[in-house]
């Protein structure tokens, strides 16, 4: 049987190429299809349709018709909600209830979110009286930068590249996306809701590839690029930087995190038990802003590691479309291969085992997946590598604190910066405590609850910049400034 051959959209056109890449199965490693592969002449290709549609039909859109094309859009998602939940679920190994609720769910709220902001943003306007006293008027217009490159990472695929797409087309952007290497599935997806849709050609392309020496370098080094936004790991964000310096591109930065969920002995206990799993094991642990240290006040910190414990144990691993599963495959082998050496740095750095810390036995076409336990931790030292280190795996460590100051230390003590969650029924210590955490985000009692029209990012290694709500709006436009002296 043919398996899929996944191309690349470009100039309003799908465009095969003659290198391709496998694209793998991690629930029980079967080959999905092929994916074509953007050598540098075809992400040049790309680039010079997104440059021209900013001087064709694109750019006469006035906001208005942009907001209308945007929920075209996310109706287009909508209409094929399930096309899309299965080919999230088939590249990641997720739940499908997981797809259904989160992943497709939230790219029609992003589309829907961005065309709502689009029409209810204005601008500035400041009067001033002149020396020659005259009435002076500034005000200011929001343009598009020109041609943004999306990069996006395959942890959360259709979510965060529409996270980005939305915004950069409702400012009149014209788009370049480059998927996951391991995730392409929902972005060809998208790609014909967009021909569906009727975008313009030229204002959204989509090119396959690899990050170094493919189609992600060839892309933000490409010097027709205005913008680059891009989420994924730390180090990747550092050399995405080097290459927009060239020409002083804008960059948008949603990178790793090391959070950490810090539980007071007066929260509401079963509400934070379920809340630390939620925030350590979702997706098995591979999101962003996921607690891999949780900190646990003494007086409960036995009780906590038990019930922890328990959770974590109960938690079913298995195919995404089985009734109750919790928990899916990890992306891919590679990754997983990532996962067991940090469970084995951890033993060596002194680690007890709680739960977990191995591969999972089905007996079936699972064990050539890439699965692995839910894994808990007590008894490393601060300094441990498996503290500092982003894991990106349903792992999580446990340590007991005395006092707000140390917890508050020990938090911060850390590289990245991204999210800390709040486990306490005293608000007067939430409010204060909150703000002194060096993070973008601080959830108190939840997680991962995101109203859209929030600034989201991280500070450190966690990234540059806010996206959300209008920060989104400024990131994705360039403000011109207008005196007029009458
Ligand atoms: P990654 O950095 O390996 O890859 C992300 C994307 O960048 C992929 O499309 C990849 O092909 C591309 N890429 C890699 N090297 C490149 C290069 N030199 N030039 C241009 N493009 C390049 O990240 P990943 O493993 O896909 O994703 C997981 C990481 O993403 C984790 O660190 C996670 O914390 C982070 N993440 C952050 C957020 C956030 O909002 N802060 C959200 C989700 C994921």
């Amino acid at each position: 049987m043919s398996t899929p051959l996944l191309r690349h959209f470009i100039d309003g056109e799908f465009v095969a190429s003659t290198k391709t890449f496998a694209n793998i199965s991690p629930v029980d490693g079967r080959l999905l299809g092929q994916v074509c592969e953007a050598d540098r002449p075809l992400v040049e290709r790309a680039v010079a349709a997104a440059k021209a549609a900013q001087s064709g039909p694109w750019a006469h859109y006035s906001p208005s018709q942009r907001a209308d094309l945007l929920l075209d859009i996310a109706n287009g998602i909508q209409r094929r909600f399930e096309a899309f939940v299965a080919a999230e679920v088939a590249d990641t190994g997720r739940p499908v209830q997981q797809a259904r609720t989160l992943d497709v769910a939230r790219a029609v709220q992003n589309f829907r979110t961005f065309a709502e902001l689009l029409r209810q943003s204005g601008s500035e306007l400041f009067e001033m009286r002149s020396a020659d006293g005259n009435d002076v008027f500034s005000y200011s217009v929001r343009k598009p930068h020109g041609v943004v490159a999306i990069i996006s990472p395959w942890n959360l695929p259709l979510l965060l590249l529409t996270w980005k797409v939305a915004p950069a087309l409702a400012c009149g952007n014209s788009v370049v996306i480059k998927p996951s290497e391991e995730t392409p599935s929902t972005a060809t997806l998208l790609a014909e809701v967009m021909q569906e849709a009727g975008v313009p050609a030229g204002a959204f392309n989509l090119v396959h590839g690899f990050g170094p020496n493919s189609a992600g370098e060839f892309l933000t080094t490409h010097p027709d690029v205005d913008a680059i936004t891009f989420t994924g790991e730390s180090r990747t964000g550092a050399t995405i930087m080097k290459a927009a310096a060239e020409g002083v591109r804008e960059v948008s930065f949603e990178l790793g995190g090391k959070n950490a969920a810090v539980v007071f002995a007066d929260c509401d206990f079963d509400a934070a038990v379920a809340g630390v799993l939620r925030s350590s094991f979702t997706n098995s642990g591979q999101v962003c802003l996921c607690s891999e240290r949780v900190y646990v006040e003494r007086p409960i910190y036995e009780r906590f590691v038990a019930a922890l414990k328990a959770g974590a144990e109960q938690l079913k691993i298995g195919y995404p479309d089985e009734d109750g599963v919790n928990m899916g495959s990890l992306i891919s082998h590679k990754h997983r291969d990532k996962v067991l050496d940090y469970f084995q740095l951890a033993l060596e750095e002194g680690a007890t085992l709680v739960s977990g810390g191995a591969v999972p036995q089905f007996g079936d076409a699972r064990d050539q997946g890439a699965y692995v336990q839910p894994t808990l931790w007590t008894d490393l030292p601060d300094h441990a590598r498996c503290l500092r280190e982003e894991i990106f795996g349903p792992v999580c460590h446990i340590a007991p604190f005395d006092s707000e100051e140390e917890v508050l230390r020990r938090v911060n003590d850390s590289a990245y910066g991204l999210a800390t969650a709040l486990w306490t029924r005293d608000l007067k210590r939430a409010h204060q405590l909150s703000r002194r955490f060096r993070v973008g985000m601080v959830w108190v009692n939840t997680w991962f609850l995101r109203d859209l029209r929030t600034p989201f990012g991280g500070t450190r290694l966690s990234g540059l910049g806010r996206e959300g709500g209008r920060h989104s709006l400024d990131f994705y436009s360039e403000i011109t400034t207008i005196c007029v002296n009458p």
